[in-house]
């Protein structure tokens, strides 16, 4: 598995490219921007999209389906159906995807010889998701190095404390690949933090 980051946009959104290079298949994780870094990276390296994965709809992780899509085929897009629930404005140029998809918790998709499985992680957005594939968390804008996603725009706190917690208490250790800065490791987020133990109730009431 090879996993490309490249970071797009204003916001600096990370967008993924996940390759099995065995058959040299791809998904593509949150076309944010710059469909041309994304695109010209594909081409350069002889790569086959098979499916895009969006960890939730907000205009930062999606605003480049349109060219992407153009390029590509129309491969399939998954995301959850809450996403387009919620919030009219952001989800009318999702709803234009002509292969739109909706996965949901325990979901698993394959590409090559890669699996990628869903979690549903809700709080910064209702619909947000989780994918694991392999030893890879794409932890969307749920956990991110050091905090997590903001809750002020149609979010909930709670909800993200509960995801925060779940995805701390999973089996073993993961690469952490999040929606936006560094990645980091699942380990180092449940040792430091703050969120994550505070979802844990690692500190006394307040
Ligand atoms: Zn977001």
């Amino acid at each position: 598995m090879l996993i490309k980051t490249l970071v797009v946009g204003q916001i600096e959104t990370n967008c993924y490219v996940i390759t099995d290079e065995a058959t040299r298949e791809c998904a593509i994780i949150d076309p944010g921007a710059d469909s041309n870094a994304i695109l010209n990276y594909i081409e350069d390296n002889r790569l086959t999209p098979r499916a895009v994965f969006i960890t939730h709809g907000h205009f930062d992780h999606t605003m480049a389906l349109p060219e992407v899509l153009a390029q590509t085929g129309g491969v399939p897009v998954y995301i959850h159906a809450r996403e387009l629930e919620t919030d009219g404005r952001s989800a009318s140029h999702l709803r234009a995807v002509p292969d739109l998809r909706f996965y949901a918790e325990g979901d698993e998709i394959k590409i090559g010889s890669l699996v990628f499985r869903v979690l549903e992680t809700p709080g910064h957005t209702r619909g947000g998701v989780t994918i694991l594939c392999g030893d890879a968390m794409f932890s969307g804008d749920t956990l991110f190095h050091g905090s997590c996603g903001r809750t002020d725009l149609g979010g909930d706190m709670e909800l993200m404390l509960e995801s925060l917690r779940r995805l701390s208490a999973l089996d073993g250790d993961f690469e952490v690949y999040p929606g936006h800065a560094e990645t980091t490791t699942l380990e180092n987020e449940r040792r430091s933090n703050y969120y994550v133990r505070y979802a844990n109730s690692d500190f006394p009431d307040q």
